[in-house]
This record gives C-alpha cells, structure tokens and sequence, in this order.
C-alpha cells in the first residue's frame, strides 16, 4: 500500500484510517456472513452476519479450524476441486453444505479468497457465504454431476485428477508411496458389441461394485472412459500392497457376472505405476500406469503388470517396427516384397485327405529379421497398414493358386485370414471379384475366415457384407471360435459354413475337462446348426483321436505339418495328392 504524503495531526484522521473504520464496519455490517483465517488455517475473525446464519457465537469459532463447519454431505472430490483451484487461481466458489450449530445441516453458497501480504506471501483465507434457497439441491446435483459418473456413481475423471493431485501433494508431504492402477476389462468390447449396451452398462456397473468392495474407504475408484477404471492406492507403505490389492481385483472379477440371464466374464488387465518411482506428476503416472496395462493384455490379459523403465524401450522398439512395417508395406511391389505367404494344409479327419490349405503371412525385415505375425498383425491394423497389406495377401494368394493349378494341382482351397478393417472395407467384394477374374479362379477356389469377434462388431454392417460373399459362393468360416461372446441366434443369420475351434481349446484337451467339454459342446452345437467343424492347433495323437471321436469334421496343426513356403507347400500337396484320388 502506497503512503499517503499528508502528514498526521490531531484533529484530522489519516485518510488510510478512515479506510479502516470504513472496511470495519463493512465488515460487521455486511449481509454475508464473512470468516477469515490465518496461516495456519485457524479462525481469527468471523461476523455477526456469519454468526446469524451458523449459529456459532465468535467465542465458539475463534482459534478453530473451519472444519467444524463442516456437514459431511459435501463431496470428498468437491473439496479436492476447492483445494485446487484456491492453489492454482487464489480463488474458489460453489455451494456448499454446512453444519448449523443446532446440528441441522445447511447449503451455502462459499467463496474463498486468499489472502497474500504486498510481498505474496500466503496470510490465510478469506470466505463469505451467502444464503442459498432450495435451488440449490439442484446446484447440489449438477455438481455432484460434475464429478460423478452417472452410469456407476463413481468419481469421474475430472474427479479423479484434481483428487490424485491432492494425494500426490499429501504423499509428498509424509514422504510416503502412491500407486496408480489402470484398469481396462478384457473382451468388454465383445459383450457391448453382441449383446447390447444395456447389457454392457449393467456389466460396468457391476465390476465398479466389484472394484469398490476391494479397497479401503480411502482408497479412490474412478471410472476413465467406457471401460477404462482406475484405482489409487495413497500413502503405501510399499509396492507390495498395489500388487495384493490387484490380486484381489483379479479374484474378484474372474467370478462370472450374472446380468438378466446372461453369465458374464470381465476379467481385468490391470497396469501399475508408482510415485515416486515411476514419476511424480499424474501425467506422467497416468502414462506410465497405461504402458504397463498395454503389456498386462499382451501377456494375456487378466494379470497386473508394474511399469517399469524397460516397458518404454519396448514401446520404442515398438514405433521401430511400426516405422519398417510402413516401408516394407510401401514397398511391396510385382516383383518383390519383404512379405511372403506360408500355408498349413488342412485334413479332412476321416479320410486323412488334404482338403484346403491356410495362407499365413510372414514378414523378413532386413533390419528387424523375421517378424511372426501376431506381433505386426496388430500393428498394421491400429496404423491402418492392414488395408494395402491385407489386400496384397488376397493378390498374392490368388497368383499363387494359379500357379499351383498350373503344376497340377487342383480341389484345393486356399484359406485367407481377413481383418476387421478389410471387412468392413467397401472394396472388398471389388477385390476378390478382381483378383479371381484377373487370374481365372472361381470362388470355390478360396475360403475367407474372419475372427468370431470380428463377425460380432457391428452387426448389421458385417451381415450384409458376408450375405454378399456368400451370394458370391465364397465359402465362409469363423476363427477362432470360443474367444468371443458370440449369440447363438446371431450365428444362425450369418451365411458362414465352417467354425474354426481355437487352438487354445484344442491345446489343453486331454487335460483340462472343462476345455474338453467347450470342445464338444461346440462341435455338437456347430453341427447343429448345419456348420463343420475345424479344430486349430492339433499337436499331438492323442488330441487327433480325442477331436475324431467328437465328430470334427477337420484337422488342421503341426501333428499334420507346420505353415510351409510356397514351393515346399506344392511339394507336399503333390505327395499327398495321390491319398485324394
Ligand atoms: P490364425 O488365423 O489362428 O492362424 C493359425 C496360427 O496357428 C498360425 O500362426 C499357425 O502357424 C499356428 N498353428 C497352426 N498349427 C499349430 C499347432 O499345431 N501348434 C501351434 N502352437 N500353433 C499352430 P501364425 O502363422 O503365427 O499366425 C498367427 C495369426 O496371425 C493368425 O492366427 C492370424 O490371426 C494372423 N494372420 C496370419 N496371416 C494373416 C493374414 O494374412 N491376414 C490377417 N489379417 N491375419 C493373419
Ligand atoms: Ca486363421
Ligand atoms: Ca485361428
């Protein structure tokens, strides 16, 4: 504050204490109630405005902290909102529930300035409430709105970062641990996709439920996104508590979920990140809790991975192989390609006889070696590369059957693994029109096979699309039957022939009874519906005969012979060809 030049004597006050008499009586006269505290957060002054409307006497609140004021009807995630922006703005206003002396329970409407001295350094707050109506229930409502996620009535994501920042300072404080645990459901996708949203919700209402009974009160749980959750864990002791608390998420939502009449499974990949270890603002936390996720799904869901530093090398090497898929695929040309197709024949299980062979991409980086294709599979479909690499696999196929026709070798079908994004694409059907005309093939001469979860996005786009294959005469089959939620009612509409039984199933078949009863009853159930049966994967004899007796209908896995390059595979199906006549 500036000194005034006039000098003091009796008769005349000094201009800045009639300011001061002026502001006192503001002060005790206003109509708000006003408190004021120090640095310490005590009270040091309150009005006869604020007595009025609280019921307190001065001598009751002077010395105290304000939270005797409050009621405990005002959101946890509201305070933390209060608390950030009186940090970052100087100034907060809302409305508020408070606790009148008489115990009754009021709203108000709260703001909160802080007060600084001229060099701006922190003095206390200042806050004035004013009397609010009924309206403000409904102020009540929309900022608990603000704050919650309607659908599961948990902190929403706002919440969740103004309250992880609040933590993140109080550990800072007490020099303790936090971890952050990003949650993401397995197959959610699959559930909304084949039975609905309404189902979906009612599923994600029920892991939050789940989510709620594994941690303590104070313990946050918040949903991100559609099925996205965190979880943080503040002032651990150490990281051996995340990994119990994970555990018991993993427990608790393996047990199926029972929605209307439908038995669900949503099984969690959980990614955990720990201050400070693994960073200590939340955005780095947050990125940090989602790598390690994205490694808990590719070590094959339902498990909790710790982040560490190794995970962001693998990430680079990740955008490595992104950056040559996109070269090799750029450079794919007549005659050349880093790419290259091996097949897997496929046997009829009665007879013995070689029926189809499975085209299955390979990649020869020059920099990176061979890729298998569960690693650049992935990567080409969430960069797109999927589209011009899916389609060089249909041209490649078709010029390699009508190379095969031409040594003599004929009644074989070639097998073609589509893609989502390939089957969704309106160039499809061109395609495969083309590719057969250009090199005089008939549509008997392919099979395409799309996963059962692709077959289960989107519907009615999917139908129709495989409605005008199958018009085609293109025969049609399912992969990977058994990882998805397929309906038996949608299954009956689709125009498919074959089911493909996932190898994981055929794996453990003569140990695990319970993936030998998922193999029968599917088999049972395909041939129901007029479908044939194709086990993947088959090894071993024992799972031969055991597939054989069940009635499958085909045989395909390395007991027969291992994916072959081209020239190998023209050898084999010539030595086999005879067996077919
Ligand atoms: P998929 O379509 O389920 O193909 C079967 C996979 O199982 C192949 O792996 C095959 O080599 C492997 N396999 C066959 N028999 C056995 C066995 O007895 N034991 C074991 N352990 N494995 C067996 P591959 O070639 O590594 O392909 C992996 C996946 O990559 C394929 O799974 C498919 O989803 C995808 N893929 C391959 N080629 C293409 C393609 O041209 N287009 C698209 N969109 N995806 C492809
Ligand atoms: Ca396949
Ligand atoms: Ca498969």
């Amino acid at each position: 504050m500036k000194r005034s030049a006039v000098t003091s004597n009796a008769t005349t006050p000094k201009p800045e204490s009639l300011a001061a008499s002026a502001l006192l009586r503001a002060f005790e006269q206003s109509r708000e109630g006003i408190l004021v505290t120090d640095s310490n957060n005590h009270i040091v002054t309150v009005n006869e405005a604020f007595c009025r409307l609280s019921g307190y006497s001065p001598e009751d609140l002077i010395g105290q902290n304000p939270r005797i004021l409050a009621s405990g009807r005002t959101s946890r995630s509201l305070y933390a909102a209060m608390r950030h922006a009186l940090d970052s703005r100087d100034y907060w206003e809302g409305e508020v529930w408070n606790k009148h002396k008489d115990g009754s329970n009021y709203p108000r409407h709260l703001k909160i300035s802080v007060l600084r001295d001229p060099d701006g350094h922190f003095q206390g707050h200042v806050a004035n409430y004013i009397e609010t109506d009924a309206s403000v229930e409904v102020a009540d409502r929309l900022t608990y709105l603000a704050y919650h996620d309607p659908l599961t009535n948990l902190p929403n994501r706002l919440a969740f970062e103004l309250q992880l920042a609040q933590s993140l300072r109080a550990c800072e404080r007490t020099n303790q641990q936090l971890a952050l645990m990003l949650i993401d459901l397995d197959n959610f996708k699959n559930v909304n996709d084949t039975l609905g949203h309404q189902i979906g919700d009612q599923l994600l209402q029920s892991v939050a439920q789940r989510l709620r009974e594994c941690v303590r009160a104070s313990d946050l749980v918040a949903r991100i996104g559609g099925d996205e959750f965190v979880v943080v864990l503040p002032e651990i002791e150490s990281p051996l508590t995340a990994a119990r608390v994970a555990s018991k998420i993993q427990s608790n939502l393996v047990d199926s979920h029972l929605i209307t009449d439908h038995v669900l499974y949503a099984t969690p990949s959980i990614g955990i990140s720990l201050y400070p270890l693994d960073g200590r603002d939340p955005g780095t936390l947050l990125r940090n809790a989602d790598t390690a996720m994205y490694f808990a799904k590719s070590a094959g869901r339902n498990n909790h991975q710790f982040y560490t530093a190794r995970m962001n090398e693998a990430a680079g090497e990740r955008l490595e192989m992104e950056n040559e898929l996109r070269q090799a695929v750029a450079g794919i040309s007549p005659t050349s390609s880093e790419f290259s197709l091996h097949f897997q024949p496929q046997i009829e299980t009665t007879t013995g006889r070689v029926l189809g062979v499975e085209a299955l991409l390979r990649w020869d980086s020059p920099k990176l070696g061979s890729i298998p294709p569960i690693r650049f599979i992935p990567i080409a479909e969430e960069t797109g590369l999927i589209q011009p690499l899916g389609d060089w696999v249909i041209w490649e196929t078709c010029r390699l059957i009508r190379s095969m026709k031409a040594q003599g070798i004929t009644g074989i079908r070639v097998a073609i693994n589509i893609s989502a994004q390939q089957l969704r694409h309106e160039n499809l059907i061109l395609l495969i029109r083309g590719a057969l005309a250009c090199y005089d093939l008939t549509p008997q001469d392919i099979e395409l096979e799309v996963t059962e979860s692709t077959a289960m996005d989107k519907p009615e786009l999917t139908l129709s699309i495989l409605d005008q294959l199958a018009a085609m005469d293109v025969m049609l089959a399912i992969d990977d039957f058994g990882t998805g939620y397929s309906s038996l009612a949608y299954l009956k509409h689709l125009p498919i022939k074959r089911l493909k039984l996932d190898r994981s199933f055929v794996q453990d078949l003569e140990t695990d009874a319970n993936d030998a009863a998922i193999c029968s009853a599917t088999i049972a159930l395909g041939h129901s519906l007029g479908l044939e049966l194709v086990a993947e994967g088959v090894e071993t004899e024992a799972q031969r005969d055991f597939l054989a007796r069940l009635g499958c209908d085909m045989l395909q896995g390395y007991l027969f012979s291992r994916p072959m390059p081209f020239e190998a595979t023209v050898a084999y199906l010539k030595a086999h060809l005879p067996l077919n006549g």
